[in-house]
């Protein structure tokens, strides 16, 4: 210990306050453990204060927006303008807000918080150095820790952030006025985001994407719908070209890309975001210090009850790998609060949903019939498009459609993939079907309210039957 030192005592260490260390330390405390949560920086992580959260927020923002502009054919006649700065404090406001509850959660379930940067000094001890300047620190003894430190966005070493041209997905949330235009290299989930949002913003925007198509991790009739609707906003894609080199203009940035056979273009534009991947958080914790082993790509491997390498050290969210999900995070922090309290709690990572906050909206959850093929099953596979639904009509979005994915011996639902507005929410009952072992008849036999996108799981559950009523069977 050095001097000055508080040395102090925990059941339960964990370090880090985003969505997988906050639940974590919630849950243990529950569970009437002693826990002590250490937070380097903001509650809530990157999710509700760099995130999730603002990006959803700029979605809904400008979604309004587009929305009104786009409403005449519907007797709507409106000419909203962007205030970038007003949205921006809007956003503020929201993450101020659930930032405030988490602290408010965390003190009322009785977690001890400390801001601070922990670090470990061996296996049942961390240094916690307090923020600011003279603020001292102080040693934590602990019976467990949950590593929860999160990720960073992967730096092009050809491109590096600065905040003012070149831009990570933190920069741009904080923009307080919106670029004339926009280079967006990658076409993952952060790019498509926010390509969207800056094209209903009223900026001229750009994506360069490394692959063939956007969003490479979905299936290719998935990211259509999605990319076809953001050329229809503006975005101009320009696929199988790599970020390589930059170079600074009086008002803005040249971006050179290269191409698989060698070609080398360049885009103008005001600012450029950098969306290529996230990295995993582990150079503030001395994860060597506890002897807790990290893989080839940095991240902390763990089991199934979210266990290290270390028996009584666990890891949680994205450090702990992909699918870095804040709801993954959520459910690995609950399980590993349960194994520590010694009850038989374990994650299932096959009906773990995910979805993408694009124009429409993309919700996946289990197997495709790719994956389902190739897991040993015979899978049949229904679908319902939305220019099918009466719902879809009246909100006057029609592109995409519910895809169920079920085996084919005995009905079970295996996995779905659904392309349409709120599919983000439609995307639970499939979730629910899977984590129930619910069958095709179930789904078609549970009543759904009329008109609702909702619907359309049902249908897409009776096509797969050869039973749909409101499109033809095949
Ligand atoms: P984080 O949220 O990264 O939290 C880690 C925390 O640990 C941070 O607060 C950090 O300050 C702290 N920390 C690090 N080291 C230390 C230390 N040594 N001591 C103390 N504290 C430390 N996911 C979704 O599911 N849905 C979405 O819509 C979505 N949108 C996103 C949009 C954007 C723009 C981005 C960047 C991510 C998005 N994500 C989304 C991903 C989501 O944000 C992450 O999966 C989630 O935040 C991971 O939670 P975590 O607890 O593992 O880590
Ligand atoms: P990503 O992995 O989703 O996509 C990165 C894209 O960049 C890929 O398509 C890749 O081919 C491309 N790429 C890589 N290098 C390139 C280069 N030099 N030039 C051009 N393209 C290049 O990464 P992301 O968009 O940064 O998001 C990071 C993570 O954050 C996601 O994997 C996800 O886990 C999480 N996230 C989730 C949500 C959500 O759940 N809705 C939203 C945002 C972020």
């Amino acid at each position: 210990m050095v001097v000055g030192d508080i040395a102090t005592g925990t059941d339960v260490l964990v370090i880090g306050a985003g969505p997988g260390g906050y639940v974590a330390a919630i849950r243990a405390a529950q569970l009437d453990l002693d826990v002590t949560l250490v937070e380097k920086e903001a509650y809530g992580g990157t999710c509700l204060n760099h995130g999730c959260i603002p990006s959803k927020a700029l979605v809904s923002a400008t979604d309004v927006a587009h929305e009104a502009r786009e409403a005449e054919h519907m007797g709507v006649h409106a000419d909203p303008a962007i205030d970038m700065a007003g949205m921006t404090a809007w956003k503020d406001e929201v993450v101020d807000q659930l930032t405030t509850g988490v602290e408010r959660l965390c003190k009322g379930n009785g977690v001890n918080l400390v801001e601070g940067t922990a670090e470990f000094a061996d296996e049942n001890t961390a240094r916690v150095a307090h923020g600011g300047e003279g603020q001292g620190s102080e040693s934590i003894e602990f019976e467990h820790a949950v590593v929860a430190t999160g990720s960073r966005p992967v730096e092009l070493p050809a491109l590096p952030f600065d905040g003012e041209r070149i831009l990570s997905s933190r920069h741009a949330l904080a923009l307080e006025s919106v670029p004339d235009s926009l280079l967006v290299v990658g076409a993952g989930y952060i790019g498509m985001e926010l390509a969207t949002v800056f094209a209903k913003a009223g900026s001229d925007v750009t994506v360069v994407e490394a692959l063939d198509q956007a969003l490479p991790m979905y299936e290719a009739d998935v990211t259509r719908v999605v990319t076809q609707r953001a050329k229809s906003h503006g975005v101009d894609f320009h696929f199988e070209e790599a970020a390589a080199d930059w170079e600074e203009r009086e008002d803005g940035v040249t971006v050179v890309t290269e191409g698989e056979d060698g070609t080398v273009s360049e885009y103008d534009a005001t600012k450029a975001l950098v969306a290529v991947g996230r990295e995993p958080v582990t150079d503030t914790v001395d994860l060597d210090a506890a002897g807790v082993e990290t893989d080839a790509d940095g991240f902390v491997p763990t089991d199934d009850r979210a266990r290290t390498n270390v028996d009584h050290i666990f890891a949680v969210g994205d450090v702990a790998g992909e699918p870095m999900l804040a709801h993954e995070g959520m459910k690995a922090g609950e399980v590993a609060a349960e194994v520590i309290a010694g009850e038989p709690a374990a994650l299932d990572q096959q009906a773990i949903p995910a979805a993408v906050f694009t124009d429409p909206e993309i919700g996946t959850v289990g197997l495709t019939e790719a994956e389902a093929e190739e897991a040993g099953f015979e899978p049949v596979v229904g679908e319902m498009p939305l220019r099918a639904s009466g719902r879809a009509l009246t909100h006057d979005d029609t592109d995409g459609f519910v895809r169920i994915v079920a085996d084919e011996a005995d009905g079970f639902v295996l996995g779905a993939q659904i392309v349409s507005p709120d599919a983000s929410e439609l995307i639970a009952e499939v979730g629910l079907a899977i984590e129930m072992g619910a069958t095709l008849e179930d789904l078609v036999a549970t009543v759904h309210t009329h008109p609702t996108l909702s619907e359309a799981v049902m249908e897409a559950a009776a096509a797969a039957l050869g039973q749909a009523i409101h499109t033809l069977n095949r």
